[in-house]
């Protein structure tokens, strides 16, 4: 459960951590294990208009809203982005993410190339980009297919669509290619850890430093 990368005593400005992949890449596998693995990071549950798929919790997984509430979330600005997949909307509610920043942790999105888009065109400091990408096009059809949650139409539908995800890998700090989990979750800890000490996200530098010099 530990997490600490040297820096735990100094203060610092929580970070925005996106992960993109097309779906079947095994991205939310990936962000599970990272966030049972540190303690430092929290999930932004989106709001969706998809139906429940089986095992899913309200709540944990999404917040499953229906249309009308999903337009009135829109209407009174409550989402850092939304955007429009497979024919339902999905989107960030705000809130949320301010509130975990402000307590200094970080935040992990698992957000399609749209909404990073509209993320990275706030212009913000704290945002830090993932793409995954999957081994090869039978190792995503087969993932695609065993999971079995998705009717054979979405499932094929969902193969076309990951062609046109895949090629926004170039927009995104880092790519991953996910041939295996420990693997790749090893790479993701590695990017997370390097961008916590990138030095003008430990706001609490001077103060240490200080310290160190005089001392104390
Ligand atoms: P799924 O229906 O398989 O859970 O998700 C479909 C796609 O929607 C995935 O690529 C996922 O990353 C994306 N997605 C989930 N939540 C959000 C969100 O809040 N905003 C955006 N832009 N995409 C999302």
């Amino acid at each position: 459960m530990s997490n600490d990368n040297g820096t735990s005593a100094i203060q610092r400005r929580g970070l925005m951590l996106v992960l993109s992949s097309p779906s079947g890449a095994g991205k939310t596998t990936l962000s599970r294990q990272l966030l049972d693995n540190d303690n430092q990071i929290r999930l932004s549950v989106s709001c969706t208009t998809r139906q429940k798929r089986p095992g899913e919790r309200d709540g944990v997984d999404y917040r499953f809203v229906d249309p009308p509430t999903f337009r009135g979330m829109i209407e009174r600005r409550e989402f850092l982005e939304y955007a429009e997949v497979f024919g339902n909307y999905y989107g960030t509610p705000r809130g949320p993410v301010d509130e975990i920043l402000g307590a200094g942790m970080d935040v992990l999105f698992d957000i399609d190339w749209q909404g990073t888009q509209q993320l990275r065109d706030k212009g913000r400091a704290d945002l830090v980009t993932v793409f995954i990408l999957p081994p090869s096009t039978r190792d995503l059809e087969k993932r695609l297919l065993t999971r079995a949650q998705d009717s054979k139409d979405t499932v094929a539908l969902r193969m076309m669509k990951a062609a046109d995800e895949m090629s926004h890998w170039a927009e995104y700090d880092y790519v991953v290619v996910n041939s295996d989990i420990g693997t790749s979750l090893t790479s993701l800890k590695a990017i997370l850890t390097a961008e916590r000490l990138k030095r003008e996200r430990q706001v609490g530098l001077s103060v240490f430093v200080k310290g160190l010099r005089e001392g104390r």
